[in-house]
């Protein structure tokens, strides 16, 4: 990014949503920005996941951004492949494409304090210099695969979810999918009709909450072009916001009569959703609604019902060059294998090296767990801003609503830094010590923290997110407590 006057940079790092939604804000205000990009296309997590039954389990007219709502939608859940087109053509439409450097991958931000500005190098040895950071690289981005003896002796083709592979034997083939959560189990619902032979390899069962699923016809689509008010009624629908609400009171009250009611919903549907009692039983949860991700599904019960699906909860023993051998001796033969075992959520923008003031590097910063004032700034780390970053809402809630909210905190910020008023911005080191105490005290009494494990967790065990209800999240990104960052004046 060439210096041509006196205002900041800023170099993005991501263009998924969050990185196109700051490059959109950035340049509405006519702000220098360059959005550093590892990979060859946009779109994030939208890009990376094309697995079969990909849906997005929030209403697709609350997943799209505030400012460009969308009545193309063709069913209340949109898929992963229609949520990408909408990011590519939302970017193209304001102008982004241009800003966006693929094949960059940074590899370290250096905070240069004579200069008060962030010195960047890419994977290809280049350098570029900005004033402001803005970290959107997402959160379940670095794959995890599972440690099972013999993964690699596979005959057949293993791969994990996020890596999909077109070729793969599934039609006609014997299939086997290792982990439910969210992905496991749409991709289960999709392969259930295609493969001849379908195990669903489950660790732990889930709990399972009914959701209605709708298609929008082309009826429908034209009244939404036509008139905007409707998709509006749909985003601000009291009964979808409500339900928000009662989610975070679920969260935040294990006792309470919410989660009680989520537990009879999806206890409801595993009675009436499963006829054979045996299967009943191996998919009936042993720990609490919600303490992992709710699995919103309106047609797993369904596909695991199917003559071709099988649901295994013997543990595995290791996995052999024919398929997966269960602890009671049995094999499984199977062509493919998928590895829907989840994401290292404890990476952020690591790998990348990020040293702040005094050369501290975030890894130091966050030997034990990731952190950031309220999600979003760090101390020691002028101007250095994360989008869903560690301890925002985590939950089943649109990502988007959670970056919009924070980017509108963090522009309160940035204007500091445009008027001129600073040239750099940090958390205070004892305002993020506080948040982080009050936020780990309230975290361990969420319902994440009820005994069981999940991507939520932090090292130490301790729910690495949002402990409070979403207002609370809203009421925070409102407005910084300007108290509690430390200015280097100009
Ligand atoms: P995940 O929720 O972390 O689930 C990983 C699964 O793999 C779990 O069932 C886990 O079992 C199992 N597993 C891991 N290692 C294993 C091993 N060695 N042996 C056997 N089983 C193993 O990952 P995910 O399903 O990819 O979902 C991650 C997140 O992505 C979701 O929570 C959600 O936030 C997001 N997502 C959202 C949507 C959506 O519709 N909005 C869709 C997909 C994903 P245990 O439970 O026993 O550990």
């Amino acid at each position: 990014m060439a210096k041509q006057d006196d205002s900041p940079r800023h170099a993005i790092i991501g263009a998924g949503m969050a990185g196109i939604l700051a490059g959109i804000r950035l340049r509405k205000s006519g702000k220098a920005f360059t959005i550093y990009e590892k990979a060859d296309w946009l779109g994030g997590t939208w890009r990376d996941n094309r697995y079969p039954g990909l849906t997005c389990d929030v209403p697709a007219h609350a997943y799209t951004y505030s400012f460009e709502p969308y009545p193309e939608w063709r069913a209340y859940y949109a898929t992963g492949a229609e949520i990408q087109r909408y990011f590519e053509r939302t970017a193209e439409k304001y102008g982004i494409m241009p800003h966006i450097r693929f094949g960059a991958e940074v590899t370290a931000c250096v905070w240069d304090e004579a200069r008060s500005l962030w010195m960047l190098t890419l994977a290809s040895g280049e350098t570029a210099e900005a004033e402001v950071v803005i970290a959107a690289s997402g959160v379940l981005h670095h794959p995890r695969l599972p440690d099972i003896e013999g993964l690699e002796s596979f005959a057949g083709s293993a791969f994990h979810s996020a890596r999909w592979q077109d070729d793969a034997s599934i039609d006609g083939a014997r299939a086997g999918v290792i982990g439910n959560g969210s992905t496991g189990v749409q991709i289960i619902t999709a392969l259930a009709d295609r493969a001849a032979h379908l195990v669903h390899f489950q660790r732990s069962p889930q709990w399972i909450m009914p959701v209605p699923y709708f298609e929008y016809g082309e009826e429908e689509r034209e009244a939404f072009r036509r008139d905007p008010a409707l998709i509006d009624a749909i985003r601000n629908d009291p009964e979808y916001w409500s339900n928000i609400h009662r989610f975070t009171r679920a969260i935040t009250d294990v006792e309470g009569p919410e989660i009680a009611l989520i537990e009879k919903l999806c206890l409801d549907n595993l009675e009436n959703g499963i006829a054979d009692p045996v299967l009943k039983e191996k998919l009936r949860p042993d720990y609490r609604a919600a303490c992992k991700r709710l699995i919103y599904s309106w047609c797993y019960y369904d596909a695991v019902q199917k003559p071709a699906v099988n649901v295994e909860r013997e543990g595995i023993a290791r996995i052999e060059p024919e398929g997966v051998r269960m602890k009671d001796g049995r094999l499984h033969v199977l062509d493919t294998l998928v590895l829907a075992t989840g994401f290292q959520a404890d990476r952020f923008i690591r790998p990348a090296t990020v040293k702040g003031v005094g050369g501290v590097s975030l890894d130091d910063l966050w030997a034990v767990r990731p952190t950031a004032y309220y999600a979003v700034s760090i101390p020691g780390f002028p101007n250095f801003f994360m989008l869903n970053g560690p301890t925002g809402p985590v939950g089943n809630f649109s990502l988007i609503d959670i970056a919009e909210r924070q980017w509108a905190y963090v522009e309160q910020l940035l204007d500091l830094l445009h008027a001129g008023r600073a040239r750099a911005v940090a958390p205070k080191a004892e305002a993020h010590a506080a948040y982080e105490e009050r936020r780990i005290a309230a975290a361990r009494t969420t319902i994440f923290g009820s005994g069981c494990t999940s991507w939520y967790l932090d090292a130490t065990g301790v729910p690495a997110s949002w402990p409070w209800s979403y207002e609370a999240f809203a009421d925070a990104m409102a407005a910084p407590v300007m108290d509690d960052y430390l200015l280097d004046a100009r």
